[in-house]
């Protein structure tokens, strides 16, 4: 689908509200908002002149008349103009009324295109960074049609102001919009051109994805858990701790967090809080579970919320389950009740969430391979991946990489394959699968894109190196530091620096198949000259920012 065509649907949908009108210039007249206004009817639009603090201004009085303004800036340049009604009056007004006054407003700020003809110095300026550090209502960067979709899902609850930045640049792009783009043995971190060429500068960059967990506890012994490897310094992770880490996400330019790494979030009593705050401050949310403590009656709130929610599930068969994931054979019909209504909830409610699961394959549990994919398409979810088992630098869980290439187990994981439809997909990481649980490269560049954050607030570079024995690579604890302030540090950048230089040999000093593996071998060919830096043409994949 192509962008403009995205954006027109959505607005199209927000006509259908009685109390929703458009404001801006260019509306009724000229491009009709660039094309997607065209078929809204007229009685529906206000045509401004061109003064945008008056525009903001009239958007307001109308919110507060009980109307539902969808307010049009055709270029982030001239919104300068309209800060004061912005920052001083729609930001604060609901603070400094104690609650008495909300204007709930769409903010349309679209990033002025610089192609076919170069528009002038003052014509294509980008100021996302600014407005989301100078306004707390949500601004959401709508770079693709599955962020369009997802933007708008939030912001036509009219529950407070939100902006969205659209990129006039990408309006005659074609993006996908089905299942086929969901890469999952892959990294999309080729999306991300900014950060790369920050990257590349020698920038200090902000991650992309950060991989989180609200705790270390589980309620399960998966006996393929590298949890059980990560043994580190347990501290609080208070409500206060978790919304001032995500707000420092936010803030410094992270764009997804997924609240999978070395602990089961939901027992965690702030993991609902934790989302809706998170999706609030514009970021993506993602959660990784075993399911069984997921509230059945939070799924509401929840899954609006979320790109993803995937059901970390190994097995087909209640017996093999237990055994495989250390629970009770009920857990595992407990669980099946709960991904049947996360997808009725989903699909009830046309819901812009992937709910999926995935299978952690040790080559033991081959004979579980076909029954979970035949129970995956059963439940309706949207896909099952099938995953190798890492391990660490000593083989302490005792995978063995050579069983992943008996003929009997390659032949079951492609029939598992074969029973993908265009609602279900199931998929293996074959790269990981078949790679005998070895790397390419000895430098590690992945974890300035994409961090881990241990259940115990530990800030580390990825997961393997949480144990307390890997102390040198241990930067700082959100419980006692802010994030920002731990991002800001020298020591963030010295152990960035470290795992990245000579003295570091990731081949020799790691575990197996770590989550920035595939981050970690695109950057080393880029690095090396390799390949050559070229952002990928036309369709972004879905989940983009989950690089
Ligand atoms: S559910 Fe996750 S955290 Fe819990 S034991 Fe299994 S792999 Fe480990
Ligand atoms: S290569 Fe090593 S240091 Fe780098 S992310 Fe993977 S496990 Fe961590």
């Amino acid at each position: 689908m192509k962008y403009q065509d995205a954006i027109k649907r959505e607005m199209e949908i927000l006509a259908e509200d009685d109390k929703v009108i458009f404001l801006g210039y260019n509306l009724i007249h000229g491009s009709k908002s660039y094309g997607t206004l065209k078929d809204i009817d007229v009685s529906k639009c206000v045509e401004t002149p061109v003064a945008e603090n008056l525009m903001a201004g009239l958007a307001i009085g109308l919110a507060l008349e009980g109307f539902k303004p969808v307010l049009f800036y055709e270029r982030h340049d001239f919104m300068l103009i309209a800060l004061d009604a912005l920052v001083n009056h729609l930001d604060k007004m609901e603070v400094m009324s104690k609650g008495q006054f909300k204007a709930p407003i769409i903010i349309r700020a679209i990033v002025g295109a610089t192609k076919p003809l170069y528009p002038g110095l003052q014509h294509m300026q980008d100021f996302t960074e600014i407005f989301k550090r100078i306004v707390h209502f949500p601004v959401y960067e709508a770079n693709n049609v599955e962020e369009i979709k997802r933007a708008y899902e939030e912001a036509r609850k009219f529950e407070k102001p939100v902006m969205v930045i659209e990129r006039k640049d990408l309006y005659s792009e074609e993006f996908e919009d089905n299942q086929e783009k969901l890469i999952l043995d892959g990294t999309k971190l080729a999306w991300h051109k900014e950060r790369i060429e920050a990257w590349l500068r020698g920038e200090r960059i902000a991650p992309i994805t950060i991989d989180c967990a609200l705790t270390r506890r589980c309620n399960y012994k998966c006996v393929y858990c590298y949890g059980q490897l990560q043994e580190n310094d347990e501290k609080r992770m208070t409500l206060d701790v978790i919304r001032r880490f995500l707000k420092d996400a936010a803030e410094i330019g992270v764009k997804a967090i997924s609240f999978v790494s070395d602990g089961e979030s939901t027992c965690s009593a702030y993991l609902y809080d934790a989302i809706i705050y998170g999706k609030s401050l514009g970021l993506d949310m993602a959660l990784g579970t075993n399911g069984r403590l997921l509230r059945k009656d939070r799924l509401k709130d929840i899954l609006p919320c979320l790109t993803y929610l995937r059901f970390n599930f190994s097995a087909g068969e209640p017996r093999r389950y237990a055994e495989i994931m250390g629970c009770k054979e009920e857990d595992f019909y407990e669980v099946i009740d709960i991904i049947k209504e996360a997808v009725q909830i989903k699909k009830q409610n046309n819901f812009n969430v992937t709910i999926g699961m995935q299978m952690v394959l040790m080559p033991e549990f081959k004979d579980q391979i076909l029954p979970l994919a035949k129970l995956g398409k059963e439940l309706g979810v949207d896909y099952l991946v099938i995953k190798h088992c890492s391990d660490d630098e000593e083989g302490n869980l005792g995978v063995k990489y050579d069983k992943y290439f008996e003929k009997d187990l390659i032949e079951m994981i492609k029939e598992a394959e074969s029973y993908s439809t265009d609602t279900y997909s199931v998929k293996a990481k074959w790269s990981k699968i078949l790679s005998g649980g070895k790397r390419d490269y000895s430098q590690c560049y992945g974890p300035p894109f994409i961090i881990q954050l241990s259940g115990s607030g530990l800030v580390a570079p990825c997961g393997m190196l949480f144990n307390d024995k890997y102390k040198k690579y241990h930067i700082g604890n959100i419980c006692e530091k802010s994030f920002k302030e731990i991002w800001q540090s020298d020591k963030y950048w010295e152990v960035m620096n470290l795992i990245a230089s000579e003295k570091f040999d990731a081949k020799t000093m790691c575990g197996t198949l770590c989550l920035q593996h595939k981050v970690n071998e695109f950057l080393d060919k880029l690095k090396k000259g390799e390949i050559e830096y070229k952002q990928p043409e036309g369709k972004f994949p879905m989940h983009i920012n989950f690089i």
